[in-house]
C-alpha cells in the first residue's frame, strides 16, 4: 500500500477483513514487521498476524474504557501503625465495601490525607481526576465513631471530593 513495499493479493484481501477502526494501525504494524525483518512483499500471513494483535488490542481499549478506576484516601495518624492490609484483603477479594464492584475494577490510588484537616485530598485527587478516577472510598479508619482516632474532618473530606464531581463511598473493610 505503500512505503515501498508490495502487497500481494491475498494480503489486500486480509486486510478487508479487519475492522475499520483498527485497519490504519494494523496497516502500519504490519507493515513496520515486514520492513524489519527485511523483506518487500507484504503477505496474507502477515496481516494474518497483524489483526489477531489488534483486534486483541482493541478489545483491550473497550475493557479500559469501562474500567471502574478507584482509589482509598486514609488517615494520616493511622498509615504510622497500618500499611493498608484489611482494605487491600477487602479489595482484592470484592468484599465489604468493595462487594459491589466486578471484575472490571482497578485501584489506581491509595494515599493518606495528609494530616488534619485533610490537607492533601484537594490536590491528590485533582492528581487523580487526571487518572479517570470515579469513585474514592474513605478507609474504615476514618470511619471508626468511637475509638480513637476519630476523624472530625471526614464530612468535609467527603464534600471537597465531592465537589469534583467524584463518588465518594464510606469505608473499606468495615
Ligand atoms: S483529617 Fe481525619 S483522616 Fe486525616 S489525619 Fe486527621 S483524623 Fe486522620
Amino acid at each position: 500500500m505503500g512505503n515501498g513495499l508490495k502487497w500481494s493479493e491475498e494480503a489486500l484481501k486480509e486486510m478487508e477483513k479487519i475492522p475499520g477502526f483498527v485497519r490504519k494501525m494494523a496497516q502500519r504494524a504490519v507493515e513496520e514487521q515486514v520492513r524489519a525483518s527485511g523483506r518487500k512483499e507484504v503477505t496474507a500471513q502477515d496481516v494474518r498476524q497483524g489483526q489477531e494483535k489488534y483486534i486483541k488490542f482493541a478489545e483491550k481499549n473497550e475493557q479500559d474504557k469501562n474500567k471502574i478506576r478507584i482509589a482509598v484516601v486514609r488517615c494520616e495518624i493511622v498509615s504510622e501503625v497500618c500499611p493498608g492490609i484489611a482494605c487491600f484483603k477487602a479489595f482484592n477479594a470484592r468484599q465489604q465495601q468493595f462487594a459491589s464492584y466486578g471484575d472490571n475494577v482497578e485501584m489506581i490510588g491509595f494515599f493518606t490525607c495528609g494530616g488534619c484537616p485533610g490537607r492533601r485530598v484537594s490536590r491528590l485527587v485533582d492528581t487523580l481526576l487526571k487518572y479517570d478516577v470515579d469513585v474514592v472510598h474513605l478507609s474504615s479508619c476514618m470511619m471508626l465513631e468511637e475509638d480513637y482516632p476519630r476523624c472530625p474532618n471526614r464530612a468535609q473530606i467527603k464534600r471537597t471530593i465531592e465537589s469534583k464531581g467524584i463518588k465518594v463511598v464510606e469505608g473499606t473493610h468495615h
